[in-house]
């Protein structure tokens, strides 16, 4: 597996979807908040339409009730002057002023009522100074001069003659009793009337009221003074009309171009039509208001969502590449398990598998199935238990881990060796409560170390043994009477040497010798061995013989039993004058006093020198001096008394 080829490719794809599924989220959510902005402004739009209409509506019918209120009341107080005019010929002017006074006193809607005669003379008047003018020409006065009609007049606006402002004149005719045209009683509304009421309407900007007759001639309008104008050919009067008393309609205005709505109702009873209009702009201003606010927080809504967008984007990445690095190191970890040598187990506090690497198969012939579960110990020789367990003590109190070797059966039967390193879990600087052991066959170094051993032990065994004889060298025999020393306070050495063997060799020749070596080599280890002592070759014709609990008796008899036993051989010396083959022995023993091993084979080395000095096959034991808290023969110096010299000597029997 290669670890390289399951990283790139593989990773901007899995980085490209969650940055793709966070766009779409973020899109959906804010088509979510754009569509809910939207259709909340555009309810808002419709309501403040609706209500706009609703509050028009209510407003022309209001204004029409008042203005029909208006006009009623003043109809009704003509009515009575016109039939009072009527009743009395000529009544009297003082007292007709004066009543006519009282009427204007008690109508606050009416600024002046008068009555005009047939040539529109100003016959009575509720002014207090009535000034003297003619209205002949004033088109109420000629309507009703030239007109048979009794129903009230309404004209406007005029100028009044004597107070120069707008006025309302409404007007009815009287009859003289034949029939004939009268005069006229005119009562007048000044402008302001209206305008004072109209201006307490909040209609908004360019927003107005209009009073209007229903042949389409304007006589109040506010705030825009535009009396006069008309409306005949305006689409209220041409179609809306006489569709309909009342009614709502959005039209552009004839007064100013604006495009506005606008509420229209007739006025009860007289010719009149009253429109109440606001602007487009005006009704919708508190919407747009609205609208702006909800502009503003969809805004700040939108930006919380892009905002927790890019860190949820953030965070995916970053989860992503985790979880990238992740399956990286797994990948690798598997890599690394599947061919990695040494087997990796993960044992819990019990001792029992709780992990295995995949390379238990290959090294121990168990799956890693096979392995979990089960406790360790009963997986290993069983020989090796034992000491494994004792190790197993030791391992909490081990920081570095321990080691150990031991074996283990194979599926397949065979044994290897295994050596392993035990330690317990960290965490955190504390010992956890797993132990991780590493595993690694070491059967072939095993094979490789025993055969070494081997060796060495053959090479140690060859260091110490005499080539031609087999029998243990000096250095093996110095060494074991080294240890002999130490532990046998009875300790004899037996020092033998073969009589006239350098004439032997000139004789025979030199194969003959070494033949002759040979012989008594294997006959002192016979010896030897019997009395549970060792023989040695200690040099050239040589021998020497240790033997541990063997007082000077005994040794000394081992030493005759030699001797004779070589010379029974019967090989010849014709250097000898005994004509064969023999030996002098020396023998010593170990004293109370002697503590070196060395001087041991001194002693018995001076006793051999005194056979041969003897006369030569014979045995001769040291001299052993009768004071036992010294040695017989010193150390330092020999003299007299402190030579050595043969305690006795046994000749060729
Ligand atoms: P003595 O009775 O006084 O001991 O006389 P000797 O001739 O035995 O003693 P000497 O020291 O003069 O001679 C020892 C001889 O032993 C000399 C040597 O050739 C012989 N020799 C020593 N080692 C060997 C050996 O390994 N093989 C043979 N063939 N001869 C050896
Ligand atoms: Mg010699
Ligand atoms: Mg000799």
């Amino acid at each position: 597996m290669n670890a390289r080829n399951t990283r790139s490719p593989s990773l901007t794809g899995r980085l490209t979807t969650p940055i793709l599924v966070v766009t779409l989220f973020v899109l959906a959510l804010s088509a979510c908040v754009l569509g809910l902005v939207v259709w909340k402004g555009y309810e808002a739009r419709q309501n403040a339409i609706a209500q706009s209409e609703t509050e028009l509506r209510n407003l022309a019918h209001s204004l029409a009730e008042h203005a029909s209120h208006t006009f009623q009341t003043i109809d009704i107080a003509i009515d009575d002057v016109v039939t009072s005019v009527r009743q009395q010929t000529l009544p009297d002017r003082q007292k007709f002023d004066a009543r006519l006074r009282e009427i204007v006193d008690k109508l606050d809607q009416i600024s002046d009522l008068m009555i005009l005669d047939r040539d529109g003379d100003l016959r009575y008047a509720s002014l207090a100074s009535p000034p003297s003018f003619n209205n002949a020409d004033r088109e109420y006065f000629i309507h009703h001069r030239d007109s048979a009609a009794k129903a009230l007049q309404i004209t406007g606006p005029i100028l009044s003659r004597h107070s120069g402002r707008p006025i309302i004149a409404l007007t009815r005719r009287i009859d003289n009793a034949d029939g004939s045209f009268g005069g006229v009683v005119l009562a007048t509304i000044e402008r302001d009337y209206f305008t004072a009421f109209y201006k307490t309407l909040d209609l908004g900007r360019d927003g107005a009221i209009t009073l209007a007759a229903d042949d389409g001639r304007v006589m109040i309008r506010w705030p825009a003074a535009m009396e006069g104008r008309d409306l005949a050919n305006s689409v209220l009067l041409r179609e809306l009309l006489p569709h309909s008393p009342k009614g709502y309609s959005l039209e552009q205005s004839p007064f100013d171009g604006l495009v506005k709505y606008y509420a229209y109702e007739r006025v009860q009873r007289y010719p009149l039509v009253v429109t109440v209009a606001r602007t487009e702009d005006s009704v919708l201003a508190r919407w747009r208001e609205g609208v702006r606010s909800d502009t503003v927080v969809a805004t700040a809504m939108l930006a919380c969502i892009v905002l927790l967008a890019a860190v949820l984007a953030g965070q995916l990445r970053n989860r992503q590449r985790f979880d990238a690095i992740l399956r990286e190191r797994d990948a690798r970890h598997r890599l690394i398990d599947a061919n990695i040598a040494d087997v990796v187990v993960l044992l819990d506090d019990h001792g029992v598998v709780s992990f295995v690497s995949e390379s238990a198969e290959g090294v121990l012939g168990f799956t890693p199935d096979e392995m979990v579960g089960r406790p360790c110990m009963d997986m290993l020789y069983p020989d090796d238990v034992a000491g494994l367990r004792a190790m197993g003590k030791h391992l909490a109190n081990s920081r570095d881990g321990l080691r150990a070797e031991f074996r283990m059966e194979r599926t397949d039967g065979t044994l290897i060796w295994l050596e392993a390193n035990f330690r317990f879990t960290r965490q955190n600087g504390r010992p956890g409560n797993h132990i991780v052991c590493t595993l690694r066959d070491v059967t072939r170094r095993k094979a490789v170390e025993d055969e070494v051993d081997a060796l060495n032990c053959r090479l140690t065994e060859l260091a110490r043994t005499d080539g031609l004889t087999g029998l243990p060298n000096r250095r093996a025999h110095e060494e074991f009477l080294e240890a002999a020393f130490k532990t046998s306070l009875q300790l004899s050495v037996v020092m033998i040497d073969v009589d006239y063997f350098k004439g032997f060799n000139d004789c025979l020749g030199h194969q003959a010798g070494d033949q002759g070596l040979k012989l008594i080599g294997s006959l002192l280890a016979a010896a030897a061995a019997e009395s549970g002592g060792h023989a040695a070759r200690y040099g050239g014709e040589e021998f020497a013989i240790v033997l541990p609990g063997s007082d000077i008796e005994a040794a000394m008899r081992l030493a005759q039993q030699v001797r004779r036993a070589v010379r029974q051989l019967g090989l010849a010396n014709p250097a000898s004058p005994a004509g064969y083959l023999t030996v002098s022995i020396g023998v010593a023993s170990r004293t109370a006093a002697m503590n070196d091993p060395a001087k041991l084979v001194r002693d018995a080395d001076m006793a051999l020198y005194q056979a041969k000095r003897s006369g030569r096959n014979r045995s001769i034991a040291a001299v052993v001096q009768v004071d036992d808290a010294t040695p017989l023969v010193p150390d330092e110096a020999p003299g007299p008394t402190t030579t050595t010299s043969p305690r006795g000597q046994v000749p060729n029997a």
